[in-house]
């Protein structure tokens, strides 16, 4: 039976209520005056259950469509401004035990270079990074209880925390490893991550079974139980996601609202992030063999109905995408971009050649991060390079009651622009450093209180005169 408050993901996911979603969503795809009142619920922006939001995304009635974009917009806007989150990704270890069909370090590819970064790799690759500007990384490791076991990913996270090159620093390090027990949840908090990430890849049960048929992760319940664990933990921001093309769209959308709603009934915060990954080639995966791969269009009408449905949760877009695909969905919903990323294990340091390459997936956008930050700037985002929150004690439902009553939006654009101007300092390309020069002062306008103002100036002046980390 469903049941968002149950700690049972047979009841939280439940199939039967996901079928009845789609059966209703589908039968009311033009239903103009029941879509009419769910978007005048969604304009309060308090959110959607995950039938009202399955009702848009089925919604066919052109009109009705272009105003579900318009209101993501609006929303985005509302509650992130222009601004946009920068991150990377950091691949410690490509053991895995796991037998994950989509995924080139599956344990049977016998193919792919296997490779582990040793403390001092790390420590190149965390120097690479942040020689790039990098502030913000989010860790990456296959499940290896022999090769990667938690005390390794302890020790690495203490590694990067403990690096600081030039100006350099990496301030908030996100964490995406496989399910595990509250306790080793407990001390990833007590390590000091900010984000824990854990993608369901699929919340279709049987599909899951079948997509992981060996290793600890076949174990459906136990992964899709996983953020109950870490919020038990003491972790509570966590980010959730699935891997779109591996079952019907549809499906994943609905047990990804109801997981976000089951997070809110029973710890009281929902997830901090949602990611929207679609499956990409990679060594030994093909994926038009996946025959549920959506498109631009589908992907866009995704992105704009998790907006409204979850306004307060940050959405994240990978170099999965290309360039053309990013800018497409930046502006109906994504608060977070990676740039410059390498998804490969010591990929930073040394880029791979071709036929030894151990890239979990294809890399789409392979720009600099510079010219991320360029191009980002050059369609009226600002780029930001903020940790501040977790950093200040703003997690959880700290974070989300602040989001909720507006008020982070005082610390977010003057905290953008502080990180911005450090970036333009120590990292930016000539050009990029007008542009960002140029929107810092045109931006200090936009920040509402004239004291936060004044604070702002005289932040910026520092960072010229080489202080750094500067924060709200
Ligand atoms: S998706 Fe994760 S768990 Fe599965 S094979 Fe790849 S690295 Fe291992
Ligand atoms: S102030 Fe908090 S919510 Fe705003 S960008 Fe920084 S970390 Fe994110």
């Amino acid at each position: 039976m469903y049941n968002p408050k149950s700690r049972c993901a047979d009841e939280f996911i439940n199939h039967e209520e996901i079928l009845e979603t789609l059966d209703y969503a589908w039968k009311n795809r033009h239903n103009r005056e029941l879509i009419d009142q769910i978007l005048e619920k969604a304009r309060l922006r308090k959110g959607l259950s995950h039938r009202e939001a399955a009702v848009l995304l089925d919604c066919d009635l052109e009109d009705k469509n272009q105003e579900i974009y318009k209101l993501a917009e609006q929303i985005k806007k509302d509650f992130y401004g222009n601004r946009i989150v920068l991150f990377a990704p950091l691949y410690l270890s490509n053991y895995c035990v796991n037998g994950c069909v989509y995924c080139p370090y599956h344990a049977k590819n016998k193919h792919i270079p296997r490779k582990k970064l040793t403390q001092e790799e790390i420590r190149r690759e965390v120097i690479a990074l942040q020689d790039m500007g990098h502030k913000r990384l989010a860790l990456e490791t296959g499940e290896d209880p022999v090769n990667n076991p938690i005390e390794y990913v302890l020790e690495s996270i203490k590694t990067i925390y403990s690096i600081k090159h030039k100006n350099g620093a990496i301030r908030r390090v996100n964490v995406n490893i496989a399910a595990t027990t509250v306790e080793n949840y407990r001390k990833l908090k007590e390590a000091g991550i900010g984000t824990y990430i854990l993608f369901q890849e699929t919340y279709h049960k049987e599909s899951y079974l079948k997509l992981h048929p060996t290793g600890p992760k076949h174990d459906y319940n136990y992964h899709t139980e996983a953020m109950d664990r870490a919020m038990e933990g003491g972790i509570d921001d966590v980010g959730c996601g699935v891997l779109f093309g591996l079952e019907l769209y549809r499906y994943e959308f609905a047990g990804l609202l109801m997981h976000a709603e089951h997070l809110e009934a029973v710890f009281g915060v929902g997830p901090h992030t949602i990611s929207v990954p679609r499956i990409k080639r990679a060594d030994d995966i093909d994926p038009d063999v996946f025959d549920n791969g959506i498109d631009d269009d589908t992907f866009a009408k995704i992105v704009a109905c998790i907006r409204i449905a979850v306004p307060y949760t940050g959405m994240i877009i990978s170099t999965r995408e290309s360039k053309q695909c990013r800018e497409r969905v930046l502006h109906l919903g994504i608060s977070q971009i990676s740039g410059g990323s390498r998804t490969s294990v010591g990929g930073y340091v040394e880029p791979e050649p071709e036929e030894e390459s151990s890239e979990q997936f294809e890399v789409s956008d392979q720009r600099s991060l510079d010219e991320v930050v360029n191009w980002l700037m050059g369609m009226g985002y600002v780029p930001s390079f903020c940790t501040a929150c977790y950093r200040e004690g703003r997690t959880g439902d700290r974070f989300m009651s602040l989001c909720k009553s507006g008020q982070i939006q005082n610390c977010c654009l003057p905290n953008a622009l502080m990180t911005l101007k450090e970036y333009l300092m120590d990292y930016a390309s000539p050009d990029t450093k007008e542009k960002g020069l140029a929107l810092i002062q045109e931006q200090i306008g936009e920040i509402p209180r004239e004291r936060t103002r004044e604070i702002v100036r005289e932040r910026l002046m520092e960072i010229e005169k080489g202080n750094r980390d500067f924060r709200f």
